[in-house]
């Protein structure tokens, strides 16, 4: 009897609940559904390279917290790379990726319909992909340190309309690489080899230009900048193409392929070499 009675009243509950939450029934839409209307649409504008770019955050502290080779740590570098590879392998239609220090440059084709080219949801699933890849391998690439606090990155989209855009875009991106990367070598090198104080070693950089910086290297440390390897230097590009590949009965195909790279991206030739990567969608 008494279960009855709460049975009873539990339907009526519910019938209750119901009649309020949702106006229509044929419909599963609660009367609260109108909220989705206050989200503003963030559509990339079409027949643009989309360029999402993640950069980590407070890396400065982070890798002076783990203990990076300074100035350039190979492992924090390849660990980089490794999540970008776990980015490109999960979205196909990047062509081209660049990174250098704590950022890395995705480039969609300009074609690209992924998720209705919806900005927000692109930067957030790569910057969240990258971040948890970057945790995800941190061990193989450092397996004698912990990892201290979790890392961060932030992400951006940007468009690019015109080939001479897309291309500029990047020739900034490793501009931007050489110039820290020959700053940072005189700075660690004054650092480590000359003695001097930071403040000291930033003081007697102020004002110098490329030669200059060049200069020191040689003439006090021997040090010639030209030798430092190209993946400090250019930065890593990453890029899809197709290559031969002989298969076991004497026969070849051509097959796709990743491939990390550290050659200039500035110059014609290497866009010479890849005329793919900025060309229209055709199956690959
Ligand atoms: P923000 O949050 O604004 O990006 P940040 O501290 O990350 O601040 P960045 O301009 O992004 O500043 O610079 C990243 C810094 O991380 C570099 O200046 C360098 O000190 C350090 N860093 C990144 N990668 C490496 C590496 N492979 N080896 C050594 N240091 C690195
Ligand atoms: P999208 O990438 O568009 O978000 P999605 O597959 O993540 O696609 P959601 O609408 O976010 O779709 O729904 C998440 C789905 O994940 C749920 O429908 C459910 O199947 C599953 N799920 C999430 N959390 C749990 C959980 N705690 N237990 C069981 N299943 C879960
Ligand atoms: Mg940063
Ligand atoms: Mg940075």
């Amino acid at each position: 009897m008494i279960f009855k009675t709460l049975r009873l009243l539990e339907n009526s509950i519910s019938q209750i609940l119901r009649k309020n939450l949702f106006t229509t029934s044929k419909m599963a839409k609660s009367k609260f559904d109108y909220v989705r209307n206050f989200e503003t649409e963030d559509k990339l504008l079409q027949n643009c390279w989309i360029v999402i770019r993640i950069d980590g955050k407070g890396f400065h502290k982070f890798s002076d917290e783990h203990e990076f080779v300074k100035p350039n740590d190979l492992n924090a570098l390849n660990l980089m790379n490794k999540c970008a590879r776990a980015v490109i392998d999960d979205f196909n239609e990047i062509m081209i990726a660049y990174g250098q220090s704590d950022e890395y440059s995705f480039v969609f084709r300009k074609d690209s319909a992924i998720y209705s080219r919806r900005g927000s949801k692109l930067i957030t699933n790569i910057a969240s992909l990258f971040a948890s890849s970057y945790v995800f391998h941190w061990s193989e690439f450092f397996p004698d340190k912990k990892l201290k606090y979790p890392p961060c990155f932030d992400g951006r989209a940007v468009l690019y309309p015109s080939e001479k855009n897309i291309r500029d875009y990047l020739s900034w991106r490793q501009a931007d690489c050489h110039i820290n990367n020959l700053y940072n070598t005189v700075f660690w090198t004054l650092v480590q080899k000359g003695g001097l104080k930071p403040r000291a070693a930033q003081e007697r950089l102020s004002g110098t230009v490329s030669g200059d910086k060049n200069e020191i290297l040689y003439a006090e440390f021997g040090v010639n900048y030209n030798n430092e390897p190209a993946q400090f230097k250019k930065g890593t590009t990453i890029i899809k193409r197709k290559e031969k590949i002989e298969l076991p009965d004497g026969q070849s195909k051509m097959k796709n392929k990743v491939v990390e790279l550290d050659c200039d991206i500035i110059g014609d030739e290497f866009w010479n070499e890849n005329p793919h990567l900025l060309e229209p969608f055709k199956e690959m």
